[in-house]
């Protein structure tokens, strides 16, 4: 089966490797149990076990209300993708059984999990095959595959808006020295084919999606309409979730509010980010 490439937390939260053998750490959850909560979109609250891929083609860098600079909440598999874990389809499946327990929804996430297609199908496929779960896939909808699309129940595609742009001031604030993608962020960052591909591949009986917008500013109520959603056919209002920016409670605090009002007036969704509540900053949770 394929080769594929996590980042380091690879299949998480879990408590036994691909035999059954207990792990000597407990998961980063603090619970002695496999698994965690969905923390974010319309299945928030969901149990679930996680996948993370590594590798982004965006580096993303927002600039909150009081100008303070929050970067990609996962750097370890953007910015810094190094403690990588190389694995194969294989085993990730047999992780993922392994931990499963009553558990019933999966997650893939990243960095980009769509930079590796050819594996993600072949995961996916997998887990379809031999478990009965459901799996959601986080993408920033720049990529689409047909394939892949094929074993996904719930996209949940999180186009980047332009504050999300690592402008060289930003770059220079956080000391970080420009090259590959930092610089084609900008042109990456909005791909209406392969968001309309997204919402059609929705359009299909059981699947569903999800378009989740992190939000600092007002102004960007105009941006998500006629940047993206003007341009877009067969989405509804509820599947369109606006979720505040800020990686910690303090950073939230200064948008909430704002994010709710917009969301209200539009008829779309607000959409809490609960693990920041449960686990503050904390990866592998
Ligand atoms: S698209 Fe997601 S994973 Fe990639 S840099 Fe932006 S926030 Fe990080």
């Amino acid at each position: 089966m394929s080769q594929l490439v996590l980042a380091n937390e690879g299949v998480f939260p879990i408590t036994k490797d691909k035999s059954g053998n207990p792990l000597t750490n407990l998961p980063a959850t603090g619970l002695s149990i496999p698994g965690t909560i969905q923390g974010e979109g319309k299945l928030a609250g969901t149990s679930a076990l996680f996948i993370r891929f590594s590798s982004c083609n965006l580096r993303c860098i927002w600039q909150l209300p009081n100008g303070k600079l929050s970067r990609c909440d996962t750097p370890y598999a953007s910015f810094n993708a190094l403690e990588n874990i190389q694995t194969n389809v294989r085993d990730v499946v047999d992780l993922v059984k392994q931990n499963l327990g009553d558990i019933k929804h999966v997650v893939i996430t990243g960095g980009e999990p769509l930079i590796q297609k050819v594996p993600l199908a072949q995961l996916a496929s997998t887990l379809k095959k031999e478990t009965d779960v459901h799996i959601t896939l986080e993408t920033n909808g720049t990529l689409f595959d047909e394939e892949v699309a094929k074993h996904i129940d719930l996209f949940s595609v999180s186009p980047k808006l332009a504050n999300s742009n690592p402008h060289f001031h930003k770059l220079e604030a956080l000391g970080l020295n420009p090259s590959g993608p930092l610089i084609f962020h900008g042109e990456k960052r909005v791909n209406i084919k392969a968001l309309q591909s997204f919402i059609d591949a929705a359009n299909k009986p059981c699947k569903d999606i999800q378009l989740k917008f992190v939000v600092g500013r007002p102004e960007e109520d105009s941006e998500i309409y006629h940047g993206f959603l003007k341009q877009l056919k067969g989405w509804k209002p509820t599947d369109i979730l606006l979720m505040p920016l800020g990686a910690n409670k303090d950073e939230l605090a200064q948008t909430i509010k704002m994010v709710m009002e917009m969301a209200i007036r539009r008829g779309w969704r607000y959409a809490p980010r609960v693990h920041i509540e449960l686990f503050g900053a904390k990866a592998g949770v």
